[in-house]
């Protein structure tokens, strides 16, 4: 069974320190490449799927909170606010108001809609240090996130399309969803106060799951404050569920935010907000590729992608321009010198690099590379360039 806690800190992808404080990993080299694939990967998914990215602050007056509902509904999970002068700031629970504050900056048109805003940004959790440890309980989240501004007929296509590019994720990553949840409301005064707005929005996320032919159960208590949401549940090593993906339809902060976009009568609207995160956090979502694949990440995902070896010192200025050849094309690539043991112990250190390629007398003098997969196979020789490029080749 793989803890990502103990394989985090063995293949030195991320670590903690007291200093720092509970819940606030830091991540290393190798561990910052596995992130920097994925977050690339969803902003490019992102951008092919018509959506345009955002940057906002993390932080924002609490005046900002009170009018979104976090205030009311959410503050036992936020951070305590800090004065500053006349006001108090705080750490953001989430990146909601920021955009919808961003959409309202100017008028809209029903042209602009579907208006897709993305942002891979942090949000603040106030975990309590007893619960905290790894990757997913954190109280830094770096959040996969995007709002879509819409009609309310322009709702359930863009509930298919975010389902569809989770479902195109889970491929590309090789995770799997346990299962998928209607997440609705409790009783308690957690949830906004609408049976209409909640009824509305519960048949459309019905509507998508039954045509999409997705098998889902219901959960009561689990939507946010202010709207349900379908969640994508992925269960750990330790066999806990945790959501990973959701998708959620929101009338609330709408109204709130008092926004609105000028349709073809001339007239004023309201938008409908859909949420959604494909990876939802990337740092519960490295969690789970690190358990899922036990170190052994996908080619386009692994911190180290070739392993270059020479044989002896002879070769070590070919193997040394090799690896300068495969940084140029875009590849990560590593030398293991000779000082670094013998050839087994290298290839033994390297066991979960994607691709190996052992450079002796005969590569040196041909420039030909015979690569060698994880996997256990031995490709064929062949030039150099044509070599890396398989390599690049792999990729979702
Ligand atoms: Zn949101």
């Amino acid at each position: 069974m793989n803890d990502h806690r103990k394989l985090g800190r063995e293949l030195r992808l991320f670590d903690t320190d007291p200093l720092i404080g509970a819940g606030l990993p830091y991540w290393l080299p190798d561990g910052a490449a596995v992130r920097h694939a994925l977050e690339e990967y969803v902003r490019e998914a992102e951008r092919r799927a018509g959506y345009r990215h955002v940057y906002s602050p993390v932080l924002g007056k609490r005046e900002l909170y009170e009018i979104s509902g976090h205030w009311e509904h959410y503050s036992e999970d936020m951070f305590p606010p800090m004065d500053l002068g006349a006001e108090q700031v705080v750490l953001r629970p989430s990146l909601c108001p920021h955009h919808a504050v961003i959409f309202r900056s100017r008028g809209r048109s029903y042209r602009e809609l579907p208006l897709r805003m993305a942002e891979l940004g942090p949000m603040f959790r106030a975990e309590l240090s007893g619960v905290l440890g790894g990757l997913t309980r954190v109280r830094s989240i770096q959040l996969n996130d995007a709002h879509i501004f819409c009609r309310l007929d322009q709702v359930a296509d863009e509930v298919r399309g975010a389902l569809g590019m989770i479902r195109d994720a889970y491929r590309a990553l090789g995770i799997d969803a346990a299962r998928y949840r209607l997440s609705l409301p409790g009783e308690g005064g957690k949830y906004v106060k609408d049976p209409e707005l909640w009824r509305r929005a519960n048949a459309l996320l019905v509507e998508v799951l039954e045509e999409s032919g997705i098998r889902y159960e219901q959960a009561d208590g689990e939507a946010a404050f202010y709207g349900p949401k379908i969640d994508v549940q992925v269960v750990d090593s330790a066999g806990r569920e945790a959501t990973l993906s959701t998708v959620q339809v929101d009338f609330h902060q709408p109204a709130r935010f008092d926004l609105s976009y000028i349709g073809p009568d001339g007239q004023r609207h309201r938008p409908v907000m859909v949420h959604r995160a494909v990876i939802g956090s990337v740092e519960r979502a490295v969690a789970h590729l690190i358990e899922t694949h036990g170190g052994a990440f996908p080619t386009w995902l692994a911190p180290v992608q070739l392993l270059v070896l020479p044989l002896s010192d002879a070769q070590l200025p070919d193997a040394e321009a090799l690896v300068s050849q495969a940084l140029a094309l875009g590849l990560r690539a590593e030398l293991a010198a000779p000082d670094q043991g013998t050839l087994g112990s290298r290839v033994r250190a390297g066991r979960l690099v994607p691709y190996r390629a052992v450079l002796g007398p005969a590569e040196s003098a041909t420039g030909r590379l015979a690569l060698r997969p994880r996997t256990g196979e031995q490709l064929p020789p062949e030039p150099a360039e044509a070599a890396l490029r398989r390599i690049l080749a792999d990729v979702p």
